[in-house]
Formats: structure tokens, sequence, C-alpha cells
């Protein structure tokens, strides 16, 4: 009989890529099951009311919980180091069910400004007309987020790397500062996934995925989690069970897979987002890039403390041409790719191409967006698996 992987401590986390959370049912099945069924049926009345009590473990409905998606969802706690993993529909209910689950109207939250749009969106928009007090601060001034603080404060929200300049925030100091104020630090680690920084040992306390990204790393699907304490997590849990923005049993079962690779699909993102980069900043038509990789990059000391390596988005700013207005120097040159896909998803092992100023960020106020810095001549790449000749070869433009 072989040893369960319980004793998660003696694996290394490539391992528990592949591994954790991983259970078999009467089949002996090597690869997970899929559970499409919505719901789970009961051996008499005695244990169903057992399981709706909560004195009896066990499934009830989809809705609640789900064999794939607690694979899912024991194998990214195991890799985060979390001990509670919820896992969602997408990144923005995964962000939802974390403000739903942890506060009340009239609560506080300082969040950065620069954070993905449609997550400015939800907190300055849609959450804000329920009651929710929203305070957007420099991701990178600790300053302003200790003068931010109110007797309110319940959460910080951060990302980082952030979307799409790929600014550093010290974890560790936020989150200092957030526990002096009562209050939790949230990081969304979209971007580095746990094979390149986890937010929890460097003191958050919760941490937010899009799925949809480098877990799937593929672009099949979208889902989400939030992971933090059991504690934590209780609340979280009871509102995605009663709201139901719950993961689909396809989805987690194909994230399982994704995340099977996970550590090597980013050791290859990385290298190839590096050499990217370098090759970027070697040219004269790009006035800029942004890649916490590089030791140009403000906070380059920093990133390589917290994150194995730099990750692979990188975004640089096209020097216009005489007469030339910034975003039609940006459109030359995504126009003149042949290969990379021209699409606002990240963490595909297609290489895409976007201008954050006409898209993810075109909602955000043109004041805000140049508060973030998030110019018109921006364009943001998340490097992909593709060969490093054939990435610049597509964007010989700049060359020409
Ligand atoms: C994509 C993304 C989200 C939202 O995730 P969805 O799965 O698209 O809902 C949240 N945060 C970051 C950093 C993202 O890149």
């Amino acid at each position: 009989m072989k040893k369960e992987l319980s004793d998660k401590q003696i694996y290394h986390p490539e391992t528990l890529s592949v591994r954790a959370g991983s259970e078999a049912t009467e089949y002996g099945e090597n690869s997970e099951a899929i559970f499409l069924n919505s719901s789970f049926r009961f051996k008499n009345a005695a244990q169903a009311a057992a399981r709706f009590g909560g004195s009896e473990p066990g499934n009830i409905y989809s809705r609640f919980t789900n064999p794939t998606v607690t694979m899912f969802q024991n194998k990214l706690a195991a890799l985060e180091g979390a001990e509670q993993c919820v896992a969602t529909s997408s990144g923005m209910s995964a962000i939802l069910a974390c403000v739903m689950g942890l506060c009340s109207a009239g609560d506080h939250v300082v969040a950065s400004r620069s954070i993905f749009g449609t997550s400015v969106q939800l907190f300055g928009n849609i959450l804000k007309r329920w009651g929710l007090e929203v305070t957007f601060v420099s991701l990178t001034d600790s300053k302003e987020w200790q003068a931010a603080v109110t007797s309110k404060t319940k959460l910080f929200f951060v990302e980082t790397p952030s979307n799409p300049l790929t600014e550093i925030c010290d974890i560790q100091v936020l989150a200092d500062i957030a526990h002096q104020a009562g209050a939790y630090l949230v990081v969304d680690n979209c971007f580095c996934t746990p094979a390149i920084q986890k937010p929890l040992a460097l003191g958050a306390d919760i941490i937010i995925h899009s799925a949809t990204k480098y877990i799937d790393g593929q672009g099949r699907c979208l889902g989400g989690a939030v992971l933090g304490t059991k504690a934590l997590m209780e609340p979280v849990y009871a509102f995605l069970r009663t709201a139901g923005v719950t993961m689909s049993a396809f989805n987690a079962w194909v994230f399982l897979k994704g995340m099977e690779t996970l550590f090597v699909r980013m050791e290859a993102h990385a290298k190839n987002a590096l050499a990217l980069a370098k090759w970027l900043e070697a040219q004269p038509q790009v006035a800029r890039v942004h890649y916490p990789g590089l030791a140009s990059h403000p906070q380059h000391a920093l990133a390589m403390r917290q994150q194995t390596n730099g990750g692979g988005i990188v975004s640089f700013e096209v020097k216009p041409k005489a007469g030339q207005a910034q975003q039609e120097a940006a459109w030359a040159l995504i126009d003149a790719t042949q290969m990379i896909s021209i699409t606002a998803n990240l963490g595909d092992a297609k290489s895409t191409i976007t201008h954050p100023a006409s898209t993810t960020h075109s909602r955000v106020s043109a004041e805000a967006r140049a508060a973030a810095g998030i110019t018109d001549g921006l364009i943001r790449i998340a490097v992909g698996l593709e060969h490093i000749e054939d990435l610049k070869a597509d964007l010989a433009f700049l060359t020409s």
C-alpha cells in the first residue's frame, strides 16, 4: 500500500504540484476523475440530515462542494501553504466572495491604484454602491497605505507585480501596516502563482487567484480561488455556497491538469520574458521596459527577494515617430505582429499582446490611468512558450 500524500512538509513544491490533493475513487484512476453530477445521494434519511446538519462530512450538492473541485482546492492550498482554499467561478468572483464574506456596508478597503481594471470597477463602482468605502493608493508608497487607514479599515488589497506595469510592493511591510490597523492583507497572486511567489509566507493573510491565467496555462477555462486560514475562509465559503459563484467540476479538472506543469511552465515563461525584456530594452524605438527581472526595474532587488524570478509579463512603451500620437505608434506595432495573439488574456502558452489603455484599462478614467502610469504608448506582452527568436522576429517592426 502506498502512503497517502499526507505530510506535505516533506515534499518539494514541484512534487506537490503534481501529487497534492489527488484522490482516487474505488476504481483507482491515476488521473483525477471529473464529477459532473449536481447532487449526491444519501444511504438514508438520517444520513441526509447529518450531512445537512454538518455532523457528517461529505458532499451534498455541487454548488457547495464537489469532489473534483475539492481536489483542486487541496492542491492549490498545498502549493500556497494555505489552510483552506475556496474555489470560485472566476477570478473576479473570488474577489467578490472575499469582500462579501469579510466586509459589511460601511467597512473600508484600501486598494492599490494599480490593480486589474475590472477589480478597479468592482471596488470603486459596484461595491461602493453597496456601502463599501474604498480608498485607492499607490502600490509602492507604504506611507499612503498608512495614511489611508481608518477605524473601519478591513482589507488591504494589492496585486504584485501589478498589471500592466509590473510594479512591486513589499508584502511584509504592507502586512505589518494592515495588521497594526486590525486589517487583513489580500494579495492577488495571479501574475506569479505559488511557483514564483508565496504571499502567505511573506506575511499576507489572504490570496486571490484568477485560475483562468497561469493555473490553467492554456487559455481554456475561467476560474478563481480565495485562500487563507480556515477561520477567514469560513465566511467566504458561506457566501459562495449561498450566492453560487462556484467553480465547475470540469474547469477544476482542467486546472488540476494545469497545475501539474505549473513549475516547468512558469520557469519557461520567465526565461522567455527575461530574454524578450532585455531585447526590447536594446531597441531604439522602445522608450521604457517594465519587467521585474531587469536590473533597470525600480524594485528589482525587492522583486528578487519576494519572487524566484521575474514572471512572464513584460510591458513597454513605444516611442512615437515624428507627428505620431502615442496610441497610433502602439497600435501600429500590435497590428504588425503576425504570430502573437492580440488578446487581453494572459498566462497562456500562446504569447498575447495588449494595448491596456484602450482595452483592459479603457473603463478607468484617463486621469486615473495617467496617475497609474498607463500611457497610450504602453503595450503589454504576456510572454508565452514559443521560441524566443520567433517572438523577437514577430516584433521586428521595432527594428525596421
Ligand atoms: C484576469 C485577472 C483577474 C480576473 O480574473 P477572471 O478569471 O478573468 O475573472 C483578477 N486579477 C488579475 C491580476 C487578473 O489578471
